[in-house]
């Protein structure tokens, strides 16, 4: 009479689990020790042998380890209390060698068998989802519970909280990331996200704006649409009203945010790839004075045109050098005062702008410098209004 394919020779060196595991391709519904069980059963029927004996008291392979799966429960469980979280998902680091050996011992019959990373995280991961009656996500769960078999330990990682919303700039010399080193003040980033990472006891955040300002431009208008990330939250549920609140009262007259959400990975991905349309407030200075009739229709021949840009030579070290065509949208005058004249320009994304009212040696063309026929100076720039794209 034979029951069972092949007993694998190791069969009285090693526990159920992993002597089930061999075949854990075979069957459904079962777990890993229930086949052990099971071969192990019919083995010492066809043997007429005691159960019991054809058992290691220590098995070979994973030292018992199984037996824990308890302690390394409760573990985890006590290290998951520091954090709020609705899903979770169990990884394990295990002895590599363990690995190698159980690889060996696996093709050995056929290739079969699943890796005890992965049995023990499951079966760790199933115990939890009871003890403490949350669920297991395999794609994106709110925490990723690291458990160290050597060791008996737990490290959490808890997945990035992402808030959105528009914040406007009042003040110049405020860089927008604190990445821009050297200069400025105290950053917008580190304005939102040194109260975001309090409130939501984070360990790092990072700002993702719509598009780069720099440090002596404002933002005003509408505001600058931004994704927060705030990175391993223990707390992830927070009511955003108090974040807005916050930062809004301790930046009074500095920066200012508005209509906070929830947003998630997949639209900070979005918002760098989406194009805005900016309308930016140009203040400049002529060398000389020209009648009012004459800078309106130089101006306004701008308007509708496709100038060529070359990489300005102020960020040439970082990027490539090559020939932008941007298109002007629209150029009205605001105000002028003598030399001076402020003009509101919405131009294509991407458009530099310094770079347009200057000319940059020749390398933007046209520009309001070689339309004019004249040196110009920039008095200050802002950004009042960007659009969407589906806004246009
Ligand atoms: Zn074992």
């Amino acid at each position: 009479m034979k029951y069972f394919m092949e007993y694998p020779e190791e069969i009285e060196e090693l526990c159920d689990s992993c002597l089930g595991r061999i075949y854990a391709m075979k069957g459904h519904g079962l777990t890993n020790m229930d086949r052990g069980r099971a071969i192990r059963v019919i083995y010492a029927m066809e043997k007429n042998m005691n159960y019991e004996e054809v058992k290691a008291e220590k098995c070979s392979l994973c030292n018992n380890i199984f037996n824990d799966i308890e302690k390394f429960a409760d573990i985890a469980i006590e290290e998951m209390k520091n954090y709020e979280f609705k899903t979770f998902l169990i990884g394990v680091r295990i002895d590599q060698s363990l690995l190698e050996k159980e690889k060996i011992l696996h093709e050995k019959y056929g290739n079969f068998g699943e890796s005890i990373k992965n049995e023990l995280s499951r079966e760790i991961g199933k115990l939890i989802s009871i003890k403490i009656k949350r669920d297991v996500d395999l794609k994106k769960p709110d925490l990723t519970v690291i458990i160290d078999i050597d060791y008996y330990s737990a490290e959490i990682k808890s997945r990035s909280v992402f808030i959105k919303g528009r914040y406007r700039k009042y003040v110049r010399n405020i860089p927008q990331t604190r990445w821009m080193h050297d200069k400025g003040e105290k950053s917008v980033e580190e304005r939102i996200g040194e109260i975001a990472i309090n409130q939501f006891k984070g360990d790092n955040f990072y700002l993702h704006g719509a598009g780069r300002e720099d440090v002596d431009v404002l933002m005003l208008g509408n505001g600058r649409p931004f994704i927060l990330e705030i990175t391993n939250p223990r707390l992830r549920y927070l009511d955003l009203k108090s974040i807005e609140n916050e930062v809004n009262e301790k930046n009074k007259n500095i920066i200012e945010i508005e209509n906070l959400e929830y947003s998630n990975s997949k639209e900070v991905e979005k918002l760098k790839s989406k194009e805005f349309i900016k309308t930016y407030d140009l203040e400049i200075e002529m060398e000389r004075e020209i009648s009012y009739d004459e800078l309106y229709s130089k101006l306004k021949s701008l308007e509708n045109m496709i100038i060529d840009q070359r990489t300005p030579l102020r960020v040439i070290k970082s990027r490539s050098d090559k020939i932008r065509k941007k298109k002007i949208r629209k150029i009205e005058i605001k105000n002028i005062e003598g030399r001076v004249v402020e003009i509101e320009i919405e131009t294509d994304p991407g458009t530099y702008i310094k770079e347009f009212a200057h000319g940059d040696n020749g390398r933007t063309t046209p520009s309001i410098s070689s339309v004019l026929d004249q040196k110009i100076k920039i008095i200050k720039l802002d950004v009042v209004k960007i659009l969407e794209p589906e806004e246009r």
